[in-house]
């Protein structure tokens, strides 16, 4: 049994959970004043889903939730870099000359689509009917979004999408930066996917905000995280022909005729 140098463990648990806390919470602190504090009487200009608001102790049991989850997430990854330190085998580099910056630069994007096919597959995972009841529910309650849903989930789910995003680190050498330049990426990003604000951004890769909040008001469809690849791939994206709703599991929908009521969903831009 090796001798556990506590003040490194520490160190490595509490800078973790840190980072996650800190990046969240600016993120969903940003939207949730720049829009539900100051613009709350005009959601026509910027809400996704106008007449759907959650109530302030929702959006509060949403603020717990994902911080307790962002603390159990931030202990594992803290335990898993103490673990490197202390000569656990990963094809990790720690120097950019040992693969060069190109490599260094283009697993930036890899890593990102490597994520982005995790979470989707784990997401898929989630909306089996038995899974879907059993945990994913937690967080589809909020059929309507705020920042602060983004992480409200199950905690087995936490841990089954953390191991899907941790999966690469793996497999494919990857200097500590990349992972952490992809990690807080995809942190902010939750939060702007479920901030309920009509959101596009000028990465090209990158789907609107309206993209998730769909997923949130119609259920099982777009299932993907920040590409919509996956989506289009597997035919999970959502189509102005179909109807959904959280009995019709399975993500093609139910065929409609389009639709006679309230705006025309023509697709995402
Ligand atoms: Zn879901
Ligand atoms: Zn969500």
């Amino acid at each position: 049994m090796p001798d556990i140098d506590w003040p490194l463990l520490l160190l490595c648990l509490a800078g973790s959970v840190t980072v996650g806390l800190l990046v969240f919470h600016l993120t969903a602190a940003f939207y949730f004043v720049r829009y539900y504090r100051r613009r709350g009487d005009a959601p026509a200009a910027w809400k996704i889903q106008e007449r759907r608001w959650l109530k302030p102790g929702q959006h509060r049991a949403a603020a717990v939730r994902s911080s307790l989850n962002l603390t159990l997430g931030g202990l594992v990854s803290g335990a898993l870099i103490y673990a490197v330190t202390q000569g656990m085998p990963t094809p990790l580099y720690f120097s950019v000359s040992d693969y060069g910056w190109t490599y260094t630069l283009l697993s930036i994007p890899l890593l990102l689509v490597l994520n982005d096919a995790g979470a989707y597959y784990a997401h898929r995972l989630m909306h089996t009917r038995r899974l879907y009841r059993r945990f994913h529910l937690v967080h589809h309650k909020y059929v309507a979004t705020s920042p602060y849903v983004a992480i409200a989930v199950h905690p087995v789910e936490l841990l089954v999408q953390q191991a899907a995003s941790f999966l690469p680190l793996f497999v494919i050498p990857l200097h500590p930066s990349v992972i952490g330049v992809v990690l807080i990426y995809t942190l902010m990003f939750n939060v702007i996917d479920h901030s309920g604000v009509r959101l596009t951004s000028r990465l090209p890769w990158q789907g609107p905000s309206m993209f998730h909040d769909d997923h949130h008001a119609h259920f099982h469809v777009n299932f993907g995280q920040h590409l919509m690849l996956w989506d289009r791939l597997h035919g999970t994206l959502r189509r102005s022909d179909r109807s959904y709703g959280e009995a019709v599991f399975g993500g093609q929908g139910q065929v409609t005729p389009p639709q006679q009521s309230g705006a025309v969903f023509t697709g995402y831009r």
